[in-house]
């Protein structure tokens, strides 16, 4: 069974691709290398340097590689950036994901996983947050999102397509074996910014805002291990090989950490005193994000493996090592 995988190259589209692997799979990627590593491609595994907002060169690719199902990753996903400059988010990850998925349709994909997001779920009512929560982004790149869940379930009814929507929590961590991990530039995220700060590469970490509606004031997000997250993309092929219906997942450990936890746990692990200061609010930042993963691993069957402690650990393991 071939596995078309977009944006395979990225931070967790090459963890999945290396699960995949592991499990048997064939797989082709597609990737334009635009924030992608061409390093995290593992030998043999064939990547095309297309772009998805091409759709004549990207049906023309689907239709080579005649995959069995598409898992697409590739995106575009900093929010801030997504405020500033709304129109690459729009061409980018709806327009392209537009693409691919017609392009799947005239190339017969009848199986479809689409990375969403609970930023989908703004500022949620009820923590922890089930995939019955209402869904009201309060951002461009959530809407961006938000937009093509909307369009696969309108394919998904009228034509012979199922789709599989995961909307993750903060993914996070990296494959313990040390050779793929999380890479960006500008970097936003916090876990990879403590570390820089741990290996002396930043002075210190700025905590956006500690008044929040929470124990100690700074915001609690659900971080999940990269490795599980790649897992439930997997479990995910199987339940529609297996016929299951289209359907939505939220993949979150359960857990929520503080920001000011996530700090403390860095540095045990580290052994560095990181030092954090206290800086305004970033806009658009919820008090709370736990998911409720209870339909995913009553339907999926998925059990996340990896704790907060162990995800920084990998993640400190790369981050001294990294590769690219
Ligand atoms: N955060 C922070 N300082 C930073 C980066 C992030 O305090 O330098 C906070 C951010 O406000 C949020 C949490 O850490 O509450 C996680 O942010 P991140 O950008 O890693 O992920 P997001 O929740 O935006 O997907």
């Amino acid at each position: 069974m071939t596995i078309l995988v977009t944006g395979g190259a990225g931070y967790i589209g090459s963890h999945f691709v290396r699960q995949a692997l592991k499990n048997g799979y064939d797989v082709a990627i597609i990737d334009n290398l635009s924030r992608g590593h061409k390093e995290s491609v593992p030998e043999g595994v064939k990547l095309y340097n297309v772009n998805i907002t091409d759709f004549k060169k990207l049906a023309e690719t689907v239709k080579e590689i005649s995959p069995d199902a598409i898992v697409h990753f590739a995106a575009f996903a900093y929010v801030g950036e997504s405020v500033e400059d709304p129109e690459v988010y729009y061409v980018n990850n709806t327009a392209g994901s537009l693409n691919l998925i017609r392009a799947a349709k005239a190339a017969g994909v009848d199986k479809f996983i689409f990375s969403s997001t609970c930023s989908l779920y703004g500022n949620p009512v009820k923590v922890p947050i089930s995939e019955s929560e209402p869904v009201k982004p309060i951002n461009p790149y959530a809407r961006t999102k938000l937009m093509i869940e909307n369009t696969l379930s309108d394919f998904s009814d009228a034509y012979d397509l199922n789709y599989v929507a995961l909307r993750y929590f903060n993914a996070a961590g990296a494959d313990p074996a040390g050779m793929i991990g999380e890479s960006h530039d500008p970097e936003p995220h916090l876990i990879p910014i403590v570390l820089q700060v741990a290996l002396g590469k930043r002075e210190k970490v700025f905590i956006f805002g500690d008044d929040y509606n929470t124990p100690d004031g700074t915001c609690i997000r659900d971080y999940i291990h990269v490795n599980d997250l790649a897992d439930a993309h997997l479990l995910a092929l199987k339940y529609l090989e297996n016929g299951g219906a289209s359907d939505i997942f939220n993949l979150g450990t359960g857990n929520g950490f503080s920001v000011k936890e996530l700090i403390d746990s860095a540095r045990k692990i580290t052994g560095k005193d990181i030092i954090a200061d206290i800086a305004d609010r970033r806009p658009g930042d919820p008090d709370v994000l736990v998911a409720d993963n209870g339909k995913a691993k009553s339907v999926l069957g998925w059990e996340p493996e990896y704790g907060l402690d162990e995800i920084i650990s990998h993640a400190w393991n790369w981050h001294q090592n990294q590769k690219y």
